[in-house]
């Protein structure tokens, strides 16, 4: 007696090896519901049609032959794609359920009502090719999903219609394409209990940092009501970013990014069930779709299904709005970063940039210029020019041809998870997703630079300007003694640097993080009511909504900015320098004008460490010194080391470390390591008393030249004299190193001279200088000329 072929299977018995059985799709649900869940990992349950199960549907319905013909109509051109996949379509639609496959699938639908005392339980129905998942992530979401499905014969109708939806007109010439036989693919339909995440939250998660491919991070994407909008980016959902390392650590916060996205629509059900987009409240926009915790708790699981399949994932997740019970939903591999080529590094620059036209989120790091072709709906497809910049307001599969024949793409809609920044990445394209409104601000035929290569912030400008791309490989890198550092200033693009064999960060200036990241001065936080500015006063206002208060908002964005130039080469030293603008550069920030005296000569003035001990600035230097502490405790970057600027005497120092210690940063305390620069000539002229003082040294060039020259850095007139090779500021350079090594005391560099002169590290490694640190676009012409001179001695 032969055996009859199973029709349908719970999900508890399926796992990924079942590819060919349920598809990929339901393979890997099922391998998540059969093994993850005793780790935690939380997958409605629900069952799988076989493959088996469509090809008797087709076999009792005798359509094999029929959909043979068409499509041997089709390749002969005899009929047009749209009418071979009508036809096809309707031969499936117009078939009779086989009574042993509809008797199977209710049996196992009400055994699911039942597991919730519900009948009619509405339910998720999924498509899940035999051959989909394929590296080619352009080929997902080829097929139908019926969502809140509730009863029997609807049940059934919409598995009729995902048999139908192989043979969509996209699946037909995608299968062309790939030159994938079509009848060698077969449908499983997933039937799943419905999440109510119409009420509650739901999006999609990677288990690595989609843009650089960073492996430490998680990104997720969070939208309010079913999760369909993220994932076609006719939303901007909010977007996190948490540190993994630290997930198993319970009393530790490591989210490195939180970013409010408009969230303008959500998918609800209808009252008849069917889904459908609603205006988001007001409340909803200013929120957060999920709580730290929350945050935390997907990103543990992502690290759990990670962990499990062995490489990078791609999930979707829900929440239901009742029992706000996260679930996952759909798991992959992740397609892009985990096969990119990691030998080597490649850097865009844009030159002499046009005025800026809009700006979104940046997809990759790349840049390119060209002239915007813009594709209002799918049905205007045709129009596009090739090579040109795509601008549309969302994509869906259907674009996939013209995405291909692009030169980049910029659109209205949509987070990194969205269709078109999935596909844009796969093709190697820059892209800028959304923009808010690219296809009103841009016009056809219009020149215009698209460029990802400053972090995080897209930025489309006008004109054509020059792209330069620098592409180092990193292949055969010498192995150096003297250690070759960072200096970073834009947590955005921090990630991306993961891939140097830094020694770590020598230099992150302070000033600019609170410049991209915070904006406001720190005392009018401190004392907003000594602000005079209304209009300072509204913005201030506008930007510290949400936040417990007004300091609040200082030491989250900064410490989180920071934490991001401290996670890219976690446990490597991070050296970030406390705020050193100028007084008309601290005056610049919203709220600074009532709190920064007017100076002749700010470089030579009220900055640095005079500051933090000064009734001017104490409140100030104390939300800095809690935003190091938080970085350094609650979020868990204990490699933070602390340094600080322009310190005229050792006296001074004393009274700037006992504030620090006032403030929780006690060196010594907690492995808490503190660096002062090296910048005034009084620095290497007292240098023993500095050293007895702090950890170690590292010496800035700009303004050590500066001060022992005696030349404005910033003179034009004077730029020739500005020879950080001169005698005297060798000798000053040699000295500190010298008599800072007598008594034990390290010594680093990070003034900008042999980022500009890579040559100019010989002099370094010649006076036994311990760390040189220098911008990332020299670091391999740096690392190769320390080893020059290294092997040189
Ligand atoms: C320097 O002075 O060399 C230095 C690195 O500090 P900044 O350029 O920020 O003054
Ligand atoms: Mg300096």
């Amino acid at each position: 007696m032969t055996q009859s072929p199973q029709l349908v299977i719970d999900f508890t018995k399926v796992n990924r090896s079942d590819v060919n059985i349920v598809g990929g799709k339901n393979a890997s649900l099922g391998e998540m519901i059969s093994t993850l869940a005793p780790k935690g990992i939380l997958v409605p349950p629900g069952f799988a049609t076989t493959a088996d199960a469509f090809r008797a549907y087709l076999t009792s319905n005798t359509l094999e032959d029929a959909i043979a013909d068409h499509l041997a109509a089709l390749a002969a051109g005899r009929i047009d794609l749209h009418a071979a996949g009508q036809k096809i379509r309707a031969l499936i639609l117009g078939g009779d359920w086989p009574a042993a496959t509809a008797e199977a699938i209710l049996t196992h639908y009400r055994a699911l009502g039942q597991t919730v005392k519900q009948t009619d339980a509405p339910v998720a129905v999924r498509s899940s090719a035999t051959a989909e998942d394929l590296p080619d992530a352009s080929f997902a979401g080829q097929q139908e999903t019926f969502l809140n499905v509730s009863g029997e014969a609807a049940l059934l109708d919409a598995c009729k219609r995902c048999y139908a939806s192989l043979y969509t007109d996209r699946a037909i010439s995608y299968r062309q394409i790939q030159g994938f036989a079509h009848d060698q693919v077969a449908l499983s339909v997933g039937v799943q209990l419905m999440v109510r995440a119409d009420t509650g939250g739901s999006g999609v998660m990677f288990s690595i940092d989609t843009e650089s491919g960073f492996p430490d991070a998680v990104l997720i994407n969070a939208a309010w009501g079913l999760g369909e909008n993220v994932v076609q980016g006719a939303v901007d959902p909010d977007e996190y970013q948490v540190f993994k390392p630290f997930l198993n650590n319970p009393k530790l916060t490591p989210i490195l990014a939180k970013r409010l996205g408009a969230k303008t629509i959500k998918m609800i059900h209808d009252r008849d069930g069917t889904p459908r987009n609603v205006p988001t409240s007001r409340a909803e926009r200013q929120r957060f779709v999920l709580s730290d915790s929350e945050i935390l708790d997907l990103a543990r699981q992502a690290k759990i299904i990670e962990d499990h399949y062995g490489q990078p994932m791609d999930m979707e997740w829900a929440r239901d709005g009742g029992t706000r019970i996260l679930y996952i939903v759909q798991a992959r591999p992740e397609t892009v970063q985990s096969r990119a080529d990691l030998g080597t590094l490649k850097s865009y620059a844009v030159q002499k940039p046009g005025p800026v036209l809009l700006k979104g989120l940046s997809v990759g790091s790349a840049a390119v210029a060209g002239r915007v072709s813009i594709i209002e709906s799918a049905d205007d497809i045709a129009r596009f020019v090739e090579g040109s910049v795509l601008v549309t307001s969302t994509t869906d599969p259907d674009w996939v041809p013209i995405m291909k024949r692009a030169a980049a793409i910029v659109t209205d809609h949509g987070g990194r998870t969205s269709h078109a920044a999935i596909v844009s990445r796969e093709l190697g394209l820059p892209a800028i997703v959304g923009c808010g409104n690219a296809t009103h601000i841009l016009h056809d035929e219009q020149d215009v630079t698209v460029s990802c290569a400053n972090g995080e912030e897209g930025i489309v400008s006008e004109g054509l300007s020059e792209i330069t791309v620098t592409e180092e490989s990193l292949k055969i890198l010498p192995h150096t003694h003297t250690k070759v550092m960072l200096n970073l200033a834009n947590p955005s693009a921090a990630l991306r640097w993961w891939r140097l064999p830094t020694e770590g960060v020598g230099l992150a200036r302070m000033e600019f993080v609170i410049n991209s990241e915070v904006r406001i001065h720190p005392m009018a936080l401190a004392h907003i009511d000594q602000v005079s500015d209304p209009k300072a006063v509204a913005e201030i206002e506008r930007l510290t909504e949400g936040y417990d208060s007004k300091p609040a908002y200082f030491v989250d964005r900064l410490s989180r900015g920071l934490s991001r130039i401290a996670a890219f080469c976690y446990p490597k030293p991070v050296i970030v320098r406390m705020s050193d603008f100028k007084t008309n550069e601290y005056a610049d920030l919203l709220g600074g004008h009532d709190f920064e005296p007017h100076e002749e000569n700010p470089m030579i003035g009220f900055r640095g460490a005079s500051r933090y001990y000064s009734d001017r600035y104490r409140d100030g230097f104390a939300l800095e010194c809690q935003a190091i502490a938080r970085l350094r405790g609650q979020m868990g970057f204990d490699n933070v080391v602390v340094m600080i600027p322009f310190c005229r005497t050792p006296e001074e120092a004393d009274k700037v470390l006992a504030v620090m210690a006032e403030h929780g940063l006690k060196r010594g305390q907690n492995g808490l390591q503190v660096y002062v620069m090296c910048e005034i000539p009084s620095n290497v002229l007292r240098a023993k008393e500095f050293a007895e003082r702090f950890d170690g040294f590292s010496i800035g060039s700009n303004d050590l030249t500066q001060l022992t020259l005696g030349i404005d850095r910033d003179s034009d007139a004077l730029a020739a004299l500005f020879r950080e090779d001169d005698p005297a500021v060798l000798w000053m350079i040699e000295t500190v190193i010298r008599e800072a090594h007598k008594v034990g005391s390290k010594v680093g560099f990070c003034g900008q001279a042999p980022s500009n002169d890579p040559t100019y590290a010989q002099h370094l490694v010649g006076f036994g200088i311990d760390t040189i640190s220098v911008t990332p676009d020299s670091f391999v012409q740096v690392l190769r000329n320390v080893a020059k001179a290294e092997t040189a001695d």
